[in-house]
């Protein structure tokens, strides 16, 4: 099936072919002297699974995150963490001093990096601090993607650092208006955590609808650096076209290959399920406390806290050995602090540490 998505490519690309990888060849043989590699493995490499250039795209891991994700093989590209997936998105479809991003701050700093690195135009259409929290204005959104020509729209579901999520009504309604126009980017980092479907479960209707997906987050492998972007097949081959030859290390697709298992994600949907109730006691404690001024909503696994008087807690925090996100160089977050939900021991270490300030203030 052809796309009109991917003439929102840069048209320079769309006809790419990329770097030709010893790998990507399909001759067969059982020596292998086409790559220049060692013959020997690695005195370190006790497994013996590093003396080879990788596949760029480890075929198992890719069918089990598909599994995983709800979509085919085909329509799924692993990177280096969703930032490596973010970046070949802007600069696979921005022409530099004249494409355009929309980002909806405050949210997640990579949009504005990546876009800021290919010179793409970054149009800001802030999120509303209502009592629903920090909600996206859709119509705004896809106003500004629409009359400035945007190629990307990114949305943040569960937004970072807000917590809300987009109902994935208003996901299909923004890919109808911007069909043809611009790509709709969903990241979906924090998804395991969050009630809402993920946009995955649109993509057949609306090829203009890429997912964002990582195992940075839940699968607690922020170190092996594996994300996934889904989207249309044709544009998962030209952005594969535009990656490094080997994105993704062995070590790092053997232990995510592992933790894929039924076993493996079963403990991770009970630490999932023990985060959120964590995060509903620490939302209700903290309200509590007489110098919070509010708890936003969370469908991730973070709240984000407003106080009378941030710096205080901040160092309060800090003098009981707890690190959380400082927010206040953010525009309209001058009062906040991210704090990551953790084991129930460490939460209680938060309220502790707070509970003592208010002592002394
Ligand atoms: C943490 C985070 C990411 C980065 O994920 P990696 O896969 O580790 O690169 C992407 N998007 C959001 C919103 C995040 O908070």
């Amino acid at each position: 099936m052809t796309s009109t998505v991917l003439s929102l490519v840069r048209e320079d690309l769309r006809q790419f072919v990329g770097y030709s990888s010893a790998r990507s060849s399909t001759v067969q043989g059982d020596v292998w002297l086409n790559a220049n590699e060692s013959a020997w493995a690695s005195a370190a490499d006790a497994g013996a699974s590093c003396r080879r250039y990788p596949d760029p795209q480890p075929v198992e891991l890719r069918i089990a995150l598909s599994r995983l994700y709800g979509c085919a093989p085909a329509q799924l590209l692993m990177g280096r963490g969703s930032d490596e997936v973010i970046d070949l998105l802007v600069r696979a479809l921005c022409v530099p001093r004249m494409d355009a991003v929309v980002i909806t701050p405050p949210v997640f700093g990579m949009y504005a990096v990546c876009a800021a690195l290919q010179q793409a135009r970054i149009l800001e259409v802030p999120l509303q601090d209502t009592v629903d929290g920090f909600v996206p204005d859709y119509a705004a959104i896809a106003d500004a993607a629409i009359s400035q020509s945007a190629k990307l729209v990114f949305l943040c579901s569960p937004s970072n650092p807000g917590g809300a999520s987009v109902p994935l009504t208003e996901v299909e309604n923004m890919a109808l208006r911007l069909r043809d126009r611009a790509l709709l980017v969903v990241d979906e980092a924090y998804g395991e955590f969050s009630d809402e479907p993920s946009a995955v479960t649109l993509l057949d209707r609306y090829d203009n609808i890429v997912v964002l997906r990582t195992l940075s987050k839940a699968h607690a492998l922020a170190a092996a650096r594996i994300g996934s972007l889904i989207a249309h097949e044709e544009l998962v081959g030209i952005l594969r076209r535009c990656q490094a030859p080997y994105p993704i290390p062995a070590p790092c697709s053997q232990l995510a290959l592992a933790a894929l298992t039924p076993e493996a994600l079963r403990q991770t949907y009970a630490h999932v399920d023990e985060v959120k109730r964590e995060r509903e006691r620490m939302r209700t404690a903290l309200a509590s406390l007489p110098g919070v001024r509010r708890v936003y909503a969370s469908q991730g696994n973070f709240l984000l806290v407003r106080f009378a008087d941030a710096q205080t807690a901040f160092q309060a925090l800090l003098s009981a050995g707890v690190v959380v996100r400082d927010q206040r160089a953010v525009p309209r977050l001058s009062d906040a602090l991210r704090i990551t939900i953790g084991t129930l021991e460490q939460n209680d270490r938060v309220l502790k540490a707070l509970c003592v300030q208010e002592v002394i203030v």
